[in-house]
């Protein structure tokens, strides 16, 4: 017999905060992740130089959502990091996101605050303005601005990252990191922000420590479940097969989900190399993005987000070399690259999905959305929230 009210395939922040949270409802569930650990891309662990390091790259914690703050403090303490990066711009280091801290160095004192006026005249000061909004402004000292930020901050990153220009890739991405008219040099402007104290595994360890939670690591969930074609879900175990008519949470890419009946969705895919170096610092920052010059992206000097990396002989660093995602070849598709084609092509499958009752799609990958950790921890609780009302009802 199949126990398991609900089946959760993936184990990263989708996936494991709402098994959590079912499972504090009283729910058996079962979680099914292809990996060998649990955390998805947020996974981290310690390296042979004794440095704490995440495999599918830097990731920073930063929320407003008091919700999500409190949920996820449950499981740990959070080490009071603050993330500030510097682009690299032909050897010339200056703050990123553009600030008027970056608008001095970059144009001296006296031009800046000249400069700085005219933003805050038109803008007001503290406020956040995208870089496409900036260059389209009428005064031309203002555009010159908007023009240096765009040829030294936004167009070669984002050809390497995205193979596009900023116009046409969703605008909503280069407003991530917007001009920002105040002197704060921090990457992300929320209320919390930091690194688990023990880092991400940890974390996860916690949240998914639960006397109701079964985790089958290394099962790609097609070895246990199967959709129908009428709408149902049938569950394979211990060679029995057997119509199940619980709920699934799929977190994992949609059009696999459907062996890619509508074809393959568009992903960007990123290459890290890897380098240990016998000192005791590589770079100045955390992160330092290359933004004019190199084939990567950015470096990350992981013993950077915590106190005591004097202590360590060597660093460990990562170098991103994003690329088109090629289905087949082994690759993990991070990014999904969302415009009206895309999203039109993921609707076709978001539409075949809902003929399924029973079944649930959530977080980046099955979404296809551009979600941060605290955006689909968010999405994650309400998701489990309505799960338990709907069942509560029944
Ligand atoms: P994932 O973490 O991708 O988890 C999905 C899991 O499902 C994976 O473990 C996968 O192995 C498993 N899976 C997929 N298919 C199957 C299958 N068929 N069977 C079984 N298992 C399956 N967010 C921030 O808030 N701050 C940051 O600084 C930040 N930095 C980032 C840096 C990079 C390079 C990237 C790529 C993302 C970053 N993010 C950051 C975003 C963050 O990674 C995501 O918000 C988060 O990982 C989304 O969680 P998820 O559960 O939706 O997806
Ligand atoms: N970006 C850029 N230069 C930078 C930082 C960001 O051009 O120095 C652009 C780029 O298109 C990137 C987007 O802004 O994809 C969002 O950056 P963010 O750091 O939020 O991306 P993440 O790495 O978190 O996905």
């Amino acid at each position: 017999m199949f126990r398991y009210d609900a089946v959760i395939v993936g184990a990263g922040f989708a996936g494991a905060v709402t098994a959590r949270c079912l499972a504090e409802a009283g729910w058996q569930v079962l979680i099914l992740e292809q990996r060998e650990h649990i955390g998805g891309n947020a996974y981290d662990k310690t390296d042979e130089a004794g440095i704490l390091v995440q495999l599918y790259g830097p990731h920073i914690y930063h929320t407003k959502e008091e919700e999500v703050h409190r949920f996820l403090s449950r499981f740990t303490k959070w080490h009071d990091y603050r993330h500030e990066v510097v682009a690299n711009i032909h050897g010339k280091l200056i703050p990123v996101p553009f600030n008027l801290n970056t608008l001095e160095l970059v144009y001296g004192k006296e031009e800046a605050a000249v400069l700085e006026k005219k933003l805050v005249d038109a803008f007001g000061y503290g406020t956040k303005v995208p870089i496409l909004k900036l260059r389209e402004h009428p005064e031309p000292a203002i555009r010159e601005i908007a023009d240096y930020v765009y040829e030294n901050i936004f167009l070669r990153y984002t050809m390497k990252q995205w193979g596009q220009t900023p116009e046409e890739i969703d605008p909503a991405v280069t407003g991530r990191v917007p001009v920002v008219l105040s002197r704060d040099n921090r990457y992300f402007a929320d209320t919390w922000q930091g690194m688990p104290e023990h880092g991400f595994t940890a974390l996860f360890e916690k949240m998914l420590s639960h006397e109701n939670i079964t985790i089958r690591l290394g099962c790609r969930a097609q070895e246990v479940l199967t959709l129908s074609g009428e709408g149902g879900i049938r569950v394979r175990q211990e060679g029995l097969e057997e119509e199940y008519t619980g709920i699934v949470v799929y977190t994992g890419p949609v059009d696999e989900l459907f062996d890619y009946r509508f074809g393959h969705l568009p992903y960007r895919t990123l290459n890290f190399v890897w380098e240990r170096y016998n000192q005791t610092e590589y770079q100045t920052h955390a992160v330092v993005n290359y933004t004019v010059e190199e084939e990567y992206t950015r470096i990350t000097e992981f013993k950077k987000f915590y106190d005591g990396a004097e202590a360590f002989p060597q660093t460990t660093v990562i170098k991103e070399y994003p690329g088109a995602y090629e289905p087949g070849k082994g690759q993990i598709p991070y990014y999904a690259i969302i415009n009206e084609e895309n999203n039109r092509q993921y609707e076709r499958y978001q539409t075949l999905a809902g003929r399924y009752p029973g079944l649930f799609l959530l977080g980046r990958l099955a979404e296809y959305k551009y979600y941060n950790m605290d955006a689909i921890t968010k999405r994650a609780l309400e998701l489990s929230k309505s799960l338990i009302r709907k069942e509560a009802e029944k």
